[in-house]
């Protein structure tokens, strides 16, 4: 048979897609290949013809049950003899398995990394012939990848143990340099052809928001998309519920869809979303896997997910049939702060050696603060996700909010070199809020406790709104004049370029979207501008303090604005209280509340 007709009768395809005709006929003669593609580009075909082709057995290394097993009954469905051997099986399902194998009855045998060094299947290569071995989601062997699995680097051992070298085939769709060049080196590839294919996605429109109430926003997109399909990634299953029950309130038939869930109730969330009986659906990153429906018209994320790999598998889920469809990402601090919190919890319980987990949570930090720049840049979006992903973007795309936004370029060196000056005269300990804090000249516990009353720069750009110092912060993390650290505390830090700005050798020219004339936008700037004065810190303590207030309401069977105002929270956020005496300056507390709320208060803003 010739690749056409296995294509044909087998798969049932007419044609072969971009570059997968390529990587088919180069394995087929007998050169190692490396294939960079994106999610749904069809990778498996491309080792799974050549498997029908060549003469001996194809391995294929794959790093999960769920995977292995989708593509065995797929290929089963086809008529294919294929197999998988990993620990879902009991040990005579596996000896049997390997026992066919030997008879030569499977073309195809997947493998979980782990399986490969067991003697039993040491034993099986030496007795049958091994002509490829095909290692899928290989960004798995590489430090740099999402996935990291140590046991993948286990592939290469069992390679070399081979009495006859096979063809060796690596896929993944990360196309990050670090990340292809440890598969390079590790696997051992040899003259490899490599093949990066079409990471853009050209009818995707993307776009950051930063909005102050995203729930409120969540109306206003999908308003604009009334009855089409899309789907709303949270990072947290708390958060799914929320918003799906927010949703469902407010008229959207919404499903869910997150790992708390009982099998059941995902797989009925999954039909009535793909049958297109529930338009909209609520998940977290557990939805999505194997799902190809082509017809979703947005996907929002409403936190910012871990980096841009998953960001642009989730986001790649929209528009799968070419037609416009849009990707939105709602960002905010505390999506950073719970993605930071996440890599710290998933380290504690690796199996690492100590080192390599410092390593490997170092690039876990490194790929969220690239995700973060995202949503701070204001270049050309697709232009940063093409290039994070190696390719080139060109500057501007003009179908992205950037390059659809009108910006103006301002000189911001002086500030520039405040915020710089203040991380230096501060010996380098203090993490954002401080120095955004400390500049705008604000009056907080922590300045209090720090001292920056006393630091050189202390309201030094008091003139300057809160907003636009953090975008200048970014922008010098962007720049590498500054830059934070990994730890549990993130400390602002001077970065490589720091002396060239403080010597006064550069000048920071930054891109800020323009502000509105009109009389409308003015009376909404005036009014975000007041609300803006609560830094993002504040804003969660503001959330907490308001959960109190409601439940002493409940207590008290009053409503909360008789516990409070809302003013006066606030200005609680601001000041922060250490004490009864403090606390009675804050704007709406006198003596009585202050007896009579002030301790539980005042440990709210402790906890804070
Ligand atoms: P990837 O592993 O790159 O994410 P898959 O191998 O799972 O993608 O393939 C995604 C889908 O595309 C599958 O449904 C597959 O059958 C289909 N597909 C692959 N190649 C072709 C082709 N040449 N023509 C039509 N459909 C294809
Ligand atoms: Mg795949």
């Amino acid at each position: 048979m010739e690749k056409q007709e296995v294509l044909k009768n087998v798969f049932g395809y007419d044609s072969f897609r971009e570059g997968q005709e390529m990587l088919v006929d180069d394995t087929l003669q007998g050169k190692d290949v490396l294939g960079i593609m994106p999610t749904g580009a069809g990778k498996s075909l491309c080792f799974q013809v050549p498997a029908l082709l060549l003469e001996g057995i194809t391995i294929v290394v794959s790093p999960l049950i769920s995977l292995m097993k989708d593509q065995v009954s797929a290929l089963n469905a086809l008529g294919v003899h294929a197999a998988f051997i990993n620990s879902s099986l009991t040990e005579g399902q596996c000896r049997r398995a390997m026992a066919y194998a030997r008879e030569g009855r499977y073309k195809i045998i997947y493998a979980a990394p782990e399986r490969l060094e067991t003697e039993a299947f040491g034993e099986l290569a030496r007795q049958v012939k091994i002509s490829l071995v095909a290692v899928d989601e290989a960004h798995c062997i590489s430090q740099w990848g999402q996935d990291f699995r140590p046991s993948y680097l286990k592939i290469a051992d069992f390679i070399q143990g081979l009495p006859v070298r096979p063809v060796i085939a690596a896929y993944t769709a990360t196309a990050t340099r670090e990340v292809r060049e440890d598969i390079l080196c590790i696997l051992g590839l040899v003259e490899p052809t490599v093949l990066v294919t079409g990471y853009d996605r050209k009818n995707l429109y993307f776009e950051v928001k930063k909005p102050k109430d995203k729930s409120r926003e969540l109306l206003v997109d999908l308003q604009r998309n009334p009855d089409k399909s899309g789907i709303i990634y949270c990072s947290t299953r708390k958060a799914v519920e929320e918003v799906q029950c927010f949703l469902q309130a407010a008229g959207y038939p919404a499903v869910k869809y997150h790992a708390g869930l009982s099998e059941e109730e995902r797989r009925r969330s999954q039909e009535d979303f793909i049958y297109d009986r529930a338009p909209v659906m609520v998940a977290t990153n557990a939805f999505g896997m194997g799902i190809d429906k082509s017809n979703v018209r947005y996907v929002i994320h409403y936190n910012m997910p871990k980096d841009i790999e998953s960001y642009y598998q989730e986001a790649g889920r929209a528009g799968r049939d070419g037609e416009p469809a849009h990707c939105v990402l709602y960002y905010s601090g505390q999506d950073k702060r719970i993605n930071e919190f996440l890599i710290e919890k998933q380290m504690e319980h690796a199996e690492l050696p100590k080192e390599d987990r410092a390593v490997v949570q170092e690039r876990s930090f490194d790929r969220l603060q690239k995700m973060t720049f995202y949503c701070f840049t204001n270049d050309c979006l697709r232009d940063y996700i093409l290039r994070y992903f190696g390719e080139y973007g060109g500057n501007y795309c003009g179908n992205c909010s950037n390059c659809q936004t009108q910006f103006e370029t301002a000189d911001v060196t002086e500030e520039g070199k405040t915020l710089t000056e203040c991380v230096r005269s501060c010996g380098q300990r203090y993490g954002m809020t401080v120095i955004v804090d400390t500049v705008r000249g604000a009056d907080t516990a922590k300045i209090r406790q720090y001292k920056m009353k006393e630091n050189p720069c202390y309201g030094a750009l008091a003139a300057v709104p809160v907003y636009r110092l953090r975008q200048i912060l970014q922008y010098l993390l962007l720049q590498e004049y500054l830059q934070v650290t990994n730890d549990a505390y993130t400390l602002v830090k001077l970065g490589k370029n720091a002396e060239k700005l403080l010597a006064g050798e550069e000048r920071l020219q930054i891109k800020f979207p323009k502000e509105r004339e009109t009389s409308a936008g003015g009376a909404r700037k005036k009014k975000s501008a007041q609300a803006a004065a609560l830094t993002e810190e504040d804003e969660a303590l503001f959330g907490r303090l308001k959960a109190l207030r409601m439940q002493i309401a409940r207590e008290e069977h009053v409503p909360p604005y008789i516990v409070f105002s809302d003013k006066t929270l606030r200005d609680m956020c601001q000041r922060r209280p250490g004490d009864a005496q403090e606390l009675l300056d804050v704007s709406g507390v006198g003596a009585y509340k202050a007896g009579k709320y002030g301790q539980r208060f005042l440990a709210c803003i402790r906890e804070g």
